[in-house]
Protein backbone atom coordinates (compact mmCIF):
# COMPACT_ATOMS: atom_id res chain seq x y z
CA UNK A 1 0.00 0.00 0.00
CA UNK A 2 1.11 3.62 -1.03
CA UNK A 3 2.92 5.13 2.22
CA UNK A 4 3.31 8.79 3.18
CA UNK A 5 6.40 9.62 0.41
CA UNK A 6 4.68 7.50 -2.57
CA UNK A 7 0.99 9.31 -2.30
CA UNK A 8 2.74 12.77 -2.22
CA UNK A 9 4.74 11.91 -5.07
CA UNK A 10 1.36 10.88 -6.52
CA UNK A 11 0.34 14.42 -5.34
CA UNK A 12 3.17 16.25 -7.23
CA UNK A 13 2.09 14.41 -10.57
CA UNK A 14 -1.91 15.96 -10.60
CA UNK A 15 -0.25 18.80 -9.03
CA UNK A 16 1.08 20.13 -12.13
CA UNK A 17 -2.60 20.72 -13.60
CA UNK A 18 -2.93 23.30 -10.87
CA UNK A 19 -4.65 26.75 -12.65
CA UNK A 20 -6.20 25.15 -14.95
CA UNK A 21 -10.07 24.64 -15.63
CA UNK A 22 -12.16 21.21 -15.86
CA UNK A 23 -13.87 20.65 -19.00
CA UNK A 24 -14.98 17.15 -18.72
CA UNK A 25 -15.16 14.54 -16.34
CA UNK A 26 -15.02 10.86 -17.45
CA UNK A 27 -15.73 8.15 -15.00
CA UNK A 28 -16.62 3.79 -14.46
CA UNK A 29 -19.57 4.52 -12.57
CA UNK A 30 -19.87 0.84 -11.69
CA UNK A 31 -16.23 1.01 -9.79
CA UNK A 32 -16.20 0.35 -6.12
CA UNK A 33 -13.93 3.86 -5.78
CA UNK A 34 -17.20 5.36 -5.97
CA UNK A 35 -18.55 3.46 -3.07
CA UNK A 36 -18.45 6.99 -0.67
CA UNK A 37 -19.23 9.20 -3.40
CA UNK A 38 -21.92 7.97 -6.30
CA UNK A 39 -19.70 8.93 -9.42
CA UNK A 40 -22.37 11.76 -10.83
CA UNK A 41 -21.51 14.03 -8.08
CA UNK A 42 -18.18 14.55 -10.14
CA UNK A 43 -19.58 16.38 -12.74
CA UNK A 44 -19.90 19.57 -10.57
CA UNK A 45 -16.06 19.92 -10.98
CA UNK A 46 -16.60 21.09 -14.63
CA UNK A 47 -15.70 24.43 -14.95
CA UNK A 48 -14.20 24.28 -11.91
CA UNK A 49 -10.49 26.05 -11.46
CA UNK A 50 -8.01 23.29 -9.94
CA UNK A 51 -5.87 25.65 -7.24
CA UNK A 52 -4.35 23.86 -5.11
CA UNK A 53 -3.43 20.38 -3.61
CA UNK A 54 -2.61 18.66 -0.53
CA UNK A 55 -1.16 16.14 1.53
CA UNK A 56 -1.92 14.36 4.60
CA UNK A 57 -0.61 11.20 5.43
CA UNK A 58 -2.21 8.10 2.64
CA UNK A 59 -4.60 11.03 1.76
CA UNK A 60 -4.57 13.90 -1.13
CA UNK A 61 -6.24 16.30 -1.88
CA UNK A 62 -7.01 18.73 -4.70
CA UNK A 63 -8.77 21.88 -4.34
CA UNK A 64 -11.33 23.84 -6.97
CA UNK A 65 -13.12 26.47 -6.63
CA UNK A 66 -11.37 27.73 -3.20
CA UNK A 67 -13.23 25.38 -0.85
CA UNK A 68 -14.35 22.17 -2.65
CA UNK A 69 -12.03 19.22 -1.97
CA UNK A 70 -11.73 16.17 -3.73
CA UNK A 71 -10.15 13.54 -2.05
CA UNK A 72 -8.19 10.53 -3.79
CA UNK A 73 -6.93 7.47 -1.90
CA UNK A 74 -5.04 5.17 -3.95
CA UNK A 75 -5.50 1.91 -2.03
CA UNK A 76 -3.84 -0.93 -2.41
CA UNK A 77 -3.45 -0.60 -6.74
CA UNK A 78 -4.31 2.88 -7.41
CA UNK A 79 -2.10 4.46 -9.88
CA UNK A 80 -2.73 8.41 -11.20
CA UNK A 81 -1.17 9.76 -14.62
CA UNK A 82 -0.63 12.31 -16.14
CA UNK A 83 -1.39 12.86 -19.52
CA UNK A 84 -2.57 14.15 -23.03
CA UNK A 85 -5.53 16.96 -22.95
CA UNK A 86 -6.98 13.87 -26.09
CA UNK A 87 -5.77 10.77 -24.35
CA UNK A 88 -8.27 7.65 -24.47
CA UNK A 89 -9.20 6.08 -21.58
CA UNK A 90 -7.25 2.73 -20.65
CA UNK A 91 -8.71 -0.50 -19.16
CA UNK A 92 -9.16 0.21 -15.32
CA UNK A 93 -9.60 3.93 -15.81
CA UNK A 94 -11.83 5.02 -13.48
CA UNK A 95 -11.89 8.52 -13.31
CA UNK A 96 -10.35 10.76 -15.90
CA UNK A 97 -10.23 14.48 -15.31
CA UNK A 98 -9.62 16.87 -18.52
CA UNK A 99 -8.27 20.09 -18.20
CA UNK A 100 -7.70 22.73 -20.47
CA UNK A 101 -4.33 21.25 -21.00
CA UNK A 102 -4.20 17.46 -19.45
CA UNK A 103 -5.97 14.78 -18.54
CA UNK A 104 -5.18 13.61 -14.75
CA UNK A 105 -6.44 9.70 -14.68
CA UNK A 106 -7.25 7.28 -11.54
CA UNK A 107 -6.15 3.97 -12.79
CA UNK A 108 -6.86 1.20 -9.60
CA UNK A 109 -7.62 -2.90 -10.85
CA UNK A 110 -8.35 -3.83 -7.33
CA UNK A 111 -10.68 -0.91 -6.23
CA UNK A 112 -9.33 -0.73 -2.93
CA UNK A 113 -8.90 2.79 -3.66
CA UNK A 114 -11.61 5.64 -3.28
CA UNK A 115 -12.68 8.97 -4.34
CA UNK A 116 -14.45 11.60 -1.97
CA UNK A 117 -16.03 15.29 -2.31
CA UNK A 118 -15.89 17.68 0.87
CA UNK A 119 -17.30 21.41 1.33
CA UNK A 120 -16.23 24.33 2.96
CA UNK A 121 -13.27 23.49 6.27
CA UNK A 122 -10.16 21.94 4.31
CA UNK A 123 -10.61 18.73 5.52
CA UNK A 124 -7.36 17.65 6.60
CA UNK A 125 -7.67 20.33 9.50
CA UNK A 126 -9.97 17.94 11.16
CA UNK A 127 -7.44 14.92 10.97
CA UNK A 128 -4.49 13.69 13.63
CA UNK A 129 -1.69 15.68 12.69
CA UNK A 130 0.86 14.39 9.64
CA UNK A 131 4.18 13.86 11.36
CA UNK A 132 5.50 16.19 8.75
CA UNK A 133 3.11 18.95 10.20
CA UNK A 134 3.82 21.87 12.92
CA UNK A 135 0.95 20.31 14.85
CA UNK A 136 2.76 17.34 15.18
CA UNK A 137 5.00 17.78 18.24
CA UNK A 138 6.53 16.08 21.08
CA UNK A 139 3.71 16.65 23.50
CA UNK A 140 1.77 14.90 21.32
CA UNK A 141 4.07 12.15 21.08
CA UNK A 142 4.42 11.81 25.10
CA UNK A 143 0.52 11.69 24.98
CA UNK A 144 0.35 9.10 22.53
CA UNK A 145 2.88 6.87 24.81
CA UNK A 146 1.34 7.59 27.88
CA UNK A 147 -1.86 7.01 27.10
CA UNK A 148 -1.06 3.00 25.51
CA UNK A 149 1.63 2.58 27.49
CA UNK A 150 0.82 -1.77 26.73
CA UNK A 151 0.40 -1.54 22.61
CA UNK A 152 2.78 -2.89 20.73
CA UNK A 153 5.48 -0.23 19.37
CA UNK A 154 4.61 -1.42 15.80
CA UNK A 155 1.03 -1.67 15.85
CA UNK A 156 0.95 2.03 17.24
CA UNK A 157 3.36 3.47 13.98
CA UNK A 158 0.70 1.49 12.00
CA UNK A 159 -2.21 3.27 13.30
CA UNK A 160 -3.60 5.76 11.31
CA UNK A 161 -5.30 7.63 13.99
CA UNK A 162 -1.92 8.17 15.75
CA UNK A 163 1.03 8.37 12.76
CA UNK A 164 -0.79 9.09 9.33
CA UNK A 165 1.17 8.14 6.50
CA UNK A 166 3.28 5.80 8.18
CA UNK A 167 2.62 2.12 6.78
CA UNK A 168 5.07 -1.10 6.76
CA UNK A 169 8.69 -0.28 5.54
CA UNK A 170 8.58 3.01 7.43
CA UNK A 171 7.02 1.31 10.66
CA UNK A 172 9.86 -1.18 10.38
CA UNK A 173 12.45 2.14 9.53
CA UNK A 174 11.65 3.50 12.42
CA UNK A 175 11.62 0.46 14.95
CA UNK A 176 15.11 0.00 13.59
CA UNK A 177 16.56 3.26 14.44
CA UNK A 178 15.12 3.25 17.44
CA UNK A 179 17.06 -0.02 18.51
CA UNK A 180 13.82 -1.33 19.75
CA UNK A 181 11.94 -4.99 19.19
CA UNK A 182 8.68 -4.16 17.43
CA UNK A 183 7.04 -5.91 19.68
CA UNK A 184 8.18 -4.14 22.55
CA UNK A 185 5.58 -2.13 24.55
CA UNK A 186 5.13 1.53 23.37
CA UNK A 187 5.49 2.83 27.13
CA UNK A 188 9.29 1.16 26.97
CA UNK A 189 10.26 3.52 24.10
CA UNK A 190 10.96 7.10 25.24
CA UNK A 191 8.88 9.58 23.81
CA UNK A 192 11.92 12.03 22.59
CA UNK A 193 13.29 9.49 20.63
CA UNK A 194 9.79 8.29 19.21
CA UNK A 195 9.34 11.55 18.44
CA UNK A 196 12.74 12.30 16.59
CA UNK A 197 12.81 9.04 14.64
CA UNK A 198 9.16 9.21 13.20
CA UNK A 199 10.21 12.99 11.73
CA UNK A 200 13.55 11.47 10.62
CA UNK A 201 11.99 8.57 8.52
CA UNK A 202 9.37 11.04 7.31
CA UNK A 203 11.18 13.64 6.02
CA UNK A 204 14.06 10.95 4.80
CA UNK A 205 10.66 9.21 3.08
CA UNK A 206 9.86 12.38 1.22
CA UNK A 207 13.50 13.21 0.19
CA UNK A 208 14.28 9.79 -1.53
CA UNK A 209 11.29 8.66 -2.66
CA UNK A 210 9.16 12.13 -3.54
CA UNK A 211 12.10 14.98 -4.13
CA UNK A 212 14.12 12.31 -5.99
CA UNK A 213 11.17 10.54 -8.35
CA UNK A 214 9.90 13.86 -9.35
CA UNK A 215 12.39 15.30 -12.03
CA UNK A 216 12.21 11.68 -13.20
CA UNK A 217 8.35 11.82 -13.91
CA UNK A 218 8.53 15.35 -15.19
CA UNK A 219 9.99 13.44 -18.84
CA UNK A 220 7.37 12.54 -20.95
CA UNK A 221 7.33 9.06 -21.45
CA UNK A 222 7.28 8.70 -17.20
CA UNK A 223 3.95 10.16 -16.05
CA UNK A 224 2.53 8.22 -14.06
CA UNK A 225 3.06 6.70 -10.75
CA UNK A 226 2.23 3.15 -9.32
CA UNK A 227 3.26 2.02 -5.60
CA UNK A 228 6.52 0.46 -5.59
CA UNK A 229 7.26 1.60 -9.03
CA UNK A 230 9.80 4.19 -7.11
CA UNK A 231 13.07 1.71 -6.84
CA UNK A 232 15.40 3.95 -8.95
CA UNK A 233 15.49 6.44 -6.76
CA UNK A 234 15.07 4.77 -2.91
CA UNK A 235 16.44 5.53 0.20
CA UNK A 236 20.33 4.91 0.75
CA UNK A 237 22.05 1.76 1.84
CA UNK A 238 21.93 2.86 5.33
CA UNK A 239 18.69 2.46 5.78
CA UNK A 240 17.03 -1.06 6.61
CA UNK A 241 14.76 -0.61 3.28
CA UNK A 242 17.55 -1.53 0.93
CA UNK A 243 18.04 -4.89 2.58
CA UNK A 244 14.56 -5.88 4.30
CA UNK A 245 12.97 -7.83 1.38
CA UNK A 246 16.61 -9.51 0.07
CA UNK A 247 16.76 -13.21 0.59
CA UNK A 248 19.33 -13.54 3.23
CA UNK A 249 18.91 -9.56 4.28
CA UNK A 250 21.03 -8.06 6.88
CA UNK A 251 20.87 -5.32 9.19
CA UNK A 252 23.14 -2.55 7.93
CA UNK A 253 24.43 -1.50 10.95
CA UNK A 254 26.03 -4.95 12.15
CA UNK A 255 25.68 -7.27 9.07
CA UNK A 256 23.80 -9.95 11.49
CA UNK A 257 20.65 -11.53 9.37
CA UNK A 258 17.36 -9.84 9.80
CA UNK A 259 14.58 -11.72 11.19
CA UNK A 260 11.12 -12.05 9.82
CA UNK A 261 7.71 -12.72 11.15
CA UNK A 262 4.27 -11.04 11.55
CA UNK A 263 3.75 -8.55 13.87
CA UNK A 264 0.98 -6.64 14.48
CA UNK A 265 -0.53 -8.34 11.58
CA UNK A 266 2.03 -7.39 9.10
CA UNK A 267 5.68 -8.52 7.67
CA UNK A 268 8.14 -7.06 9.93
CA UNK A 269 11.96 -7.19 9.66
CA UNK A 270 13.91 -6.57 12.47
CA UNK A 271 17.70 -7.05 13.79
CA UNK A 272 17.51 -9.53 16.44
CA UNK A 273 21.15 -7.95 17.75
CA UNK A 274 20.66 -4.23 17.30
CA UNK A 275 16.59 -4.20 18.50
CA UNK A 276 16.32 -6.02 22.34
ZN1 LIG B 1 21.90 -5.03 13.67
Amino acid sequence: MPELAEVELARRIWAQAEGQRVTKVTTNPKARIFRDLPAPALQSLVGQLMEGSHHHGKRMYFTFNTSTYLEVHLGMSGKVYRAEHDYAPQKHDHLILTLENCSLILNDYRMFGRVMMHEGTPPWELLPPDPLSRKFTLSLVKEIVAKRPKKVLKGALLDQSLFPGVGNWMADEICWRLQSHPAAPLGSIPPENLYKEVKAVCKGAIKYVADKNESALAKPQALGFSAGGYVAEVPPKNWLFQHRWKAGGSCPKCKSPLERDTIATRTTAWCEHCQK
